[in-house]
């Protein structure tokens, strides 16, 4: 059985609980992790709030080194953090190289933009004073993470927290918390405290952690439903919370597009880790003169692609997550089927992995806004496609959403390109090249998708809270005015 991390410790939970973890290619169990309860919660938040004045103070420049020292770790240990995330999670192995690489870019990044400045020198009012703005850490911060990029979504949180200063309980989520536990050798040098990890159920663990006095500031990434869930709990300490939450990305492809280029764009936004990204393209709008062709080409690229057991190289996807989530889309897909909408490939159930969550991408035309598929988000292998009388109308739809995570275009017209980036809710807009993030870039939602930002300068400044210093240098008699004469 793995161990939780609490305060540089391996620990079991204080019921002596468990549950397994399931590999979704093979529906047999990887390993087993403890089920953390309040109890074993509050332990963990002690020891971070214990560690926290030590770590607030440590010199930027030692923190740094801790961090690039981690990063190599993660590089190290590519080949065995990249397999355990597929074992977990079912993405295809490449994909999680990619993954661990892009947590150690993460680590290196905020080493050094985290030890840059802590706040800034403001202009005096008055002769012999001195003013600054300084950027402090929160104290404790929870970090709740989802299933689909386990280490990706919380170094976005971990890197820059503690940069900032901030102590860290983390939870990772039911489905893949091993590669989480895995990960911390990475921090074993680390003030004892620092780090620490909890594993166990949604609510159950996540919620006495939400709600725990001495955690100042959450950090989430999940599902709208629970990012409500904890904004209400959170609100009611006036916490500091940064939201990720779920979204149902627009893609349009405008009709001077070389229509082979954006229909591999297409296919590999909607159908990356099988559609289990935050920015998956949910929902795409061809302009109508190509739309024939786009189909035709999308149909035939969605069927060359190759489902497998996802070790193995040469597999484009691999399984969904869980068969939860697959029953999800499957419900989904036939709503819209009885609502008219036509399934032109994929949708069912491979005959040739009989164990594990295997769906084949779907295509499917004839959707509109109706329905559930084109409104909320279905985090599947789907692309629902309509036909749509030029840039006018592919914004208004793009926009008819409760979400703004991200958005795409495809096309070389410039005053579409802007039209569209000006008039489309999205926290990211991708031209012409979907789903690439940048350390430096800020990442989050508008509307429903979330509040607050990761990566770049705002994903620091989100761990830190501002205090502003007021100095006369020159004790004298001041003009205050009472007592009145
Ligand atoms: P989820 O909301 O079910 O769970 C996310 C995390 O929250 C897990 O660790 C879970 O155990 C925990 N949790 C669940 N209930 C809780 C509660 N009441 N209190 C505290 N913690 C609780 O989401 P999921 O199914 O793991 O992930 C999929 C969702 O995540 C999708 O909606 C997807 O769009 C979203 N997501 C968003 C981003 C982003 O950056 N915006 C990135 C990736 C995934």
């Amino acid at each position: 059985m793995a161990k939780m991390w609490v305060c540089g410790e391996d620990r079991a939970a204080i019921s002596g609980e468990s549950f397994a973890v399931i590999n979704p290619a093979t529906e047999e169990v990887v390993d087993t992790v403890p089920r953390a309860q309040a109890v074993d919660v509050h332990v963990a938040v002690d020891a971070a709030a214990r560690a926290f004045d030590g770590w607030r103070f440590v010199p930027g420049l030692e923190k740094a080194q801790l961090m690039h020292a981690s990063a190599r770790w993660m590089r190290d240990y590519q080949e065995r953090l990249a397999t355990l995330l597929t074992r977990e999670g079912g993405k295809p192995l490449c994909e999680n190289r990619d993954e661990v690489e892009w947590v150690a870019a993460v680590f290196d990044y905020y080493a050094e933009v985290g030890r840059d400045s802590i706040g800034r020198v403001i202009a005096p009012t008055q002769l012999d004073q001195f003013n600054c703005v300084l950027k402090e850490p929160y104290g404790v911060v929870a970090c709740i993470v989802p299933w689909n990029y386990p280490l990706l979504l919380l170094a976005w949180k971990m890197a820059p927290a503690l940069a900032a200063g901030n102590t860290l309980v983390i939870k990772p989520s039911e489905y893949t918390p091993l590669s989480t536990l895995m990960l911390m050798e990475a921090f074993r040098d680390y003030p004892d405290g620092v780090v620490n990890v909890v594993t166990g159920y949604g609510a159950e663990a996540g919620e006495p952690l939400v709600t725990d006095d001495r955690v100042r500031c959450v950090a989430f990434t999940g599902s709208v439903a629970t990012g409500r869930r904890i904004a209400t709990l959170a609100a009611q300490g006036l916490k500091k919370t940064t939201l990720e939450m779920g979204g149902n990305d627009p893609f349009i492809i405008c009709d001077d597009v070389d229509v082979d280029i954006a229909v591999r764009g297409a296919a590999w936004a909607a159908f990356l880790n099988m559609g289990q990204v935050c920015t998956s393209a949910e929902r795409f709008y061809v302009f109508r003169s190509i739309h024939g062709v786009f189909m035709e080409k999308l149909v035939a690229h969605t069927r060359s692609l190759r489902l497998g057991d996802p070790l193995q190289p040469g597999v484009d996807l691999g399984p969904m997550v869980s068969d939860n989530q697959r029953q999800k889309v499957e419900r989904k897909i036939s709503e819209a089927e009885a609502m008219g909408a036509r399934t032109l490939t994929g949708g069912s159930r491979p005959a040739k992995f009989p164990k594990g969550y295997y769906l084949e991408p779907a295509v499917l035309d004839r959707v509109d806004h109706r329905m559930e598929l084109m409104r909320e988000e279905t985090f599947g292998p789907v692309a629902p496609v309509m036909a749509v009388d030029g840039i006018d109308e592919a914004i208004r739809l793009a926009n008819d959403s409760r979400y703004g995570l991200g958005a795409n275009i495809y096309t070389n017209n410039l005053e579409y390109t802007m039209r569209a980036v000006h008039g489309i809710k999205a926290g990211t807009f991708w031209i012409n090249d979907p789903l690439t993030d940048n350390d430096a870039g800020p990442f989050g939602g508008m509307r429903m998708s979330g509040i607050g930002r990761e990566l770049g300068i705002e994903g620091l400044e989100e761990f830190r809270e501002t205090k502003h210093v007021h100095m006369d240098y020159r004790i004298g008699p001041k003009p205050y005015w009472f007592p009145y004469k």
